[in-house]
């Protein structure tokens, strides 16, 4: 069994990112600058943000956190999305999710302008995805296609089970999986909490991926003898073993599933980490327009 290091892939790449923007910095005087949108108090959007902006610092960034309280209106953050679409200082930014429930999710996705959605999240980006058109990718998604790539793990070809079809995660995953590229082609079945017996999929995967949110969700008896393993669950945990006060625990029952895999991502030190290093590549290549002027 093969571990996928997050960490050491991720600082691969960091580097190359490093490199990309000193020579940005030179040519243009300029670094390239992501703006991270935070509302409210929640614990988990709160490490994120932090951890992004840690690494937007690391790889020679500017980086600027906008925080707003719980109260904040919808209005009020589409008027600041507005304002940041059009600042030209601004190279792409993100609204962390999930926001408060009196605050639309659509509404906000759709206001950002496609050119500055380093998430990857707006339709235009994951309508772009499909057809297989320059774009920025769903970070967590394109983070596992950087991870796949790195290794070169065989997907031809292979069949992939998707577990999970959240706009964020699962749904551009199966696309991904399933598109005429390298990585991709595989044979994909997105399956979600209708699926009926789940396990008869699972088994059958060469590649399995699990994106639902429930801790040791996937357990050894569902993956066939030789499977490739991608774990995105974060599942946060109150501790006393950690500094943090939490413990994060992926969506497989790693202890038990790992013994049977042929490559499998660790719950922390895998996806995660890859996520952030997708975001700071989208984020270099809105600096640098690559995908739209
Ligand atoms: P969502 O809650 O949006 O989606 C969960 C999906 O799991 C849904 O499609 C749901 O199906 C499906 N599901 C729930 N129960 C079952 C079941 N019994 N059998 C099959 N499918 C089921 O979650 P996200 O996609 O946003 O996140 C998933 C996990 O990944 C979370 O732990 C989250 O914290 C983590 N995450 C990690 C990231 C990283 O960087 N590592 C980034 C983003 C998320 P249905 O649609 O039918 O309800």
């Amino acid at each position: 069994m093969t571990l996928l290091d997050g960490k050491l892939v991720s600082e691969e790449l960091k580097k190359q990112i490093a490199i990309e923007a000193a020579e940005l910095l030179e040519q243009t005087g300029r670094k390239p600058h992501l703006v991270a949108i935070l509302v409210g108090n929640d614990g988990g959007s709160e490490t994120y943000v932090a951890s992004k902006m840690r690494n937007c610092e690391k790889v020679g960034f500017k980086s600027s956190l906008i925080r707003y309280n719980d109260s904040v209106s919808e209005n009020e953050l589409l008027i600041k999305i507005q304002e940041l679409n059009l600042d030209s200082s601004i190279d792409g930014f993100i609204v962390q999710l999930p926001l408060p429930k009196h605050i639309n999710p659509e509404k906000v996705t759709e206001a950002i302008d496609y050119k500055k959605d380093v998430d990857g999240f707006h339709p235009i980006n994951l309508g772009r995805m499909q057809r297989n058109l320059p774009c920025f990718l769903p970070a967590t998604p394109f983070g596992i296609m950087l991870m796949l790539e790195f290794y070169g793990i065989v997907t031809a070809g292979k069949n992939c089970v998707v577990i999970g079809r959240s706009n964020i995660v699962g749904s551009p995953m199966s696309i991904l999986m399933a598109r005429n590229a390298n990585p991709g082609n595989a044979t994909v079945t997105l399956t979600h909490s209708k699926t009926i017996n789940l396990k008869e999929f699972t088994l059958k995967a060469d590649i399995i991926i699990a994106a639902i949110g429930q801790k040791n969700f996937v357990t050894a008896d569902m993956v066939k003898d030789g499977a490739v393993v991608i774990d995105v669950g974060m599942n946060r945990e109150i501790s006393t073993e950690t500094k943090s006060g939490f413990k994060l625990y992926g969506d497989v029952d790693f202890d038990n599933v790992a013994p049977k895999c042929s490559y499998i991502t660790p719950v922390p030190g895998g996806v995660g980490l890859m996520t952030i290093v997708s975001l700071l590549k989208n984020t270099l290549s809105a600096a640098k327009k690559e995908f739209y002027n």
